[in-house]
């Protein structure tokens, strides 16, 4: 169901004339990973090797992106890796806002149908669908949790590559994924838990001095 969802919106990107981006670009790159895939990294757009192969991170900042999953003993085919535009902005300019809009819905309904446990923004351009007004370098490896979704601000691969101290930044950014995975699985795991005890028949009321707190507790690690 996801699956057929994803290869529908990947199917209506390749066809999209929405916005003037696809006039100079080869061909859309809706984006590519597993259906089940749990984390969810977003790009900002395709850049020369992407719009010539029409998959995402394909380039310098791919090769970058793949060592990053490498040292968490991940590989591409099992993170899903889209992008903010799904068209190469000429001479890989930052996409307008115009661009950026007209490509929202992709993205959404691509967010929608993989249902992530986590998202990772790359850069500034994604930061920007999730944190409005934040600044990279101040949220930069930051779970937080917006749209009951565990969202993590990066910076771009491709700043790393041009700025050598932000190599290890974004190095030890990753580092932290598999904790936010794990706590990101428990609160979903809280939350079901919840709503099946809700739906089950009453049960005898706890012993004495026992806490039911309302919220679940790794919230409060968000
Ligand atoms: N940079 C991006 O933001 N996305 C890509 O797909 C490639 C490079």
């Amino acid at each position: 169901m996801a699956q057929a969802e994803l290869e529908v919106i990947a199917a209506q990107v390749r066809a999209c004339t929405k916005c003037k981006l696809h006039q100079a670009a080869k061909q859309g790159v809706p984006g590519e990973g597993p259906a089940k895939a749990e984390i969810m990294f977003i790009g900002e757009g395709p850049g020369f090797h992407e719009d010539q192969q029409g998959r995402p991170f394909v380039g310098a900042s791919g090769k970058f992106l793949e060592e990053l999953l490498a040292g968490l003993s991940l590989t591409r085919a099992e993170v899903f890796i889209a992008n903010v535009v799904k068209h190469r902005p000429p001479n890989n300019r930052d996409p307008e806002p115009d661009e950026i809009s007209a490509c929202a819905e992709f993205l959404n309904r691509q967010i929608a149908a993989l249902n992530p446990l986590v998202i990772v923004t790359l850069g500034r351009f994604s930061m920007a669908r999730f944190f409005p007004d934040a600044r990279i370098s101040s949220i930069h490896g930051q779970a937080k949790l917006i749209e009951g979704r565990v969202v993590v601000a990066m910076f771009h691969p491709a700043a790393a590559l041009h700025q050598q101290a932000l190599r290890q930044t974004l190095v030890d950014d990753f580092k932290k994924l598999p904790g936010y995975i794990a706590r990101a699985r428990a609160r979903l795991d809280t939350i079901a838990q919840q709503a099946a005890n809700k739906t089950a028949p009453p049960e005898a009321p706890p012993p004495p001095g026992r806490d039911e707190p309302d919220e679940p507790k790794q919230l409060s690690l968000f």
